[in-house]
């Protein structure tokens, strides 16, 4: 994490209205920005992904959030959605066409690849490469549009050499997307590494608070603005200026945040990996093996979000260890500031899908000795 991303993240509002010295970005609570002139109207209305005409596409409050989103991802522009769904949706309803193909790289968020498998009957082909270590370049076909990733993935954490990635796309023409919501911009920069377009949900970590839905896309002015007159003003996955402000309080704490969701995760890790019911622990900080080199030049620091395997993982025995916990809640979602605990397995024959005992850890903003210790009140209801 660097002192300027700390910075833009608590910068002051510099917008309309200014004057006064607010420290918090004023709430823009308009759905429309009246003109002097008709003149001016049209003029505004021609352009209106740069002016404020009408709050569907832009709204003060928003694009003082997207000015941030775009900063720290080190984009152009940035454009901020109803929810990260929202932003994805616009994304590959926006950059494809029947006849294209996509390439899904790791295991994608699942709402992402049900999306995909709706775009079928738009004639939109989409293959999931699962495995993302093995090659990449054998499932690009003639016409791949479009290279999807997410590093790491949210279930299993595994990594993607992004850099490797991104020269075979550059190398056949072809776009790639990055979803960055594990890292937030703080710890990984994709841009950087070649992506063309990065997209998060700022419901996670950005938001920070369990309190609101939202997503954004950073990329080049041009896409971005190509994506704002479709995606975004066609689709309506709008982002609120309530909402703005909500996510714009939660970036002012998000290098802190980031810091101690690292501390307390690294500590939980270490414990995880050293309890004999715990055979084994997902995380780019517990991967300490062939995927190390990535891991180092890729990431600047690690979230909170990790999972591991429980011995004998049974449906009931997972069951049981989550039941016990106090201090992790069961829930979906993630990268709140309290700590939330999920399992991928549905039913007693997940074992056979290859998620046996697999149980998902946010580690919250709690302290790591208490968050051990429900762990630990968990493990030890196993052995009753
Ligand atoms: C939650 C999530 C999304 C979707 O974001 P919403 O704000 O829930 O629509 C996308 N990608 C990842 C990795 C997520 O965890």
């Amino acid at each position: 994490m660097n002192s300027t991303d700390q910075q833009i993240c608590m910068s002051a509002w510099d917008g309309p209205g200014a004057g006064p010295g607010a420290v918090a970005p004023p709430v823009y609570q308009t759905s429309l920005f009246a003109k002097p002139s008709f003149e001016e109207f049209v003029r505004q209305q021609a352009a209106e992904h740069e002016n404020f005409v009408y709050s569907r596409g832009t709204n003060p409050t928003v694009a003082f959030l997207e000015e941030r989103l775009a900063l720290l991802e080190g984009g152009e522009a940035a454009k901020c959605f109803a929810s990260g769904m929202g932003a994805i949706g616009a994304v590959l309803a926006g950059l494809l066409r029947g006849g294209d193909h996509v390439l899904f790289v790791n295991t994608v968020y699942g709402p992402t690849i049900e999306l995909a498998q709706h775009l079928e009957r738009f004639g939109v082909e989409h293959t999931v490469l699962a495995d993302p270590t093995t090659g990449i370049e054998e499932h690009i076909r003639h016409n791949t549009a479009l290279i999807y990733v997410e590093s790491p993935g949210t279930m299993l954490m595994k990594v993607v050499d992004v850099p490797a990635l991104t020269a075979v796309a550059r190398r056949h023409g072809i776009r790639t997307v990055m979803d960055n919501t594990w890292s937030t911009p703080l710890f990984q920069k994709p841009l950087a590494a070649g992506v063309d377009l990065v997209v998060h949900s700022l419901t996670k970590y950005i938001g920070g608070h369990s309190d609101v839905i939202g997503g954004a896309v950073i990329g080049s002015r041009d896409t971005i603005r190509e994506l704002f007159y479709q995606g975004h003003q066609l689709f309506g996955a709008v982002m609120s200026a309530m909402e703005a402000s909500l996510v714009l309080r939660g970036l002012r704490t998000l290098p802190v945040r980031m810091e101690q969701h690292q501390r307390n995760a690294l500590t939980v890790i270490d414990h995880l990996r050293a309890h004999p019911e715990v055979t084994a622990v997902h995380h780019p900080y517990a991967d300490h093996g062939p995927d190390e080199v990535v891991i180092t030049s890729q990431f600047s620091g690690f979230s909170g979000l990790l999972s591991f395997e429980l011995r004998e993982g049974t449906f009931a025995r997972v069951s049981r260890f989550i039941d016990a916990l106090r201090l992790f809640r069961i829930g979906p979602s993630w990268g709140g500031y309290e700590s939330l605990v999920t399992s991928p397995m549905r039913s007693t024959d997940d074992p056979a899908r290859g998620l046996g005992g697999l149980i998902r850890l946010s580690v919250g903003l709690e302290g790591a000795q208490s968050q051990i210790e429900d762990l630990d009140r968990a493990f030890a209801s196993l052995a009753r």
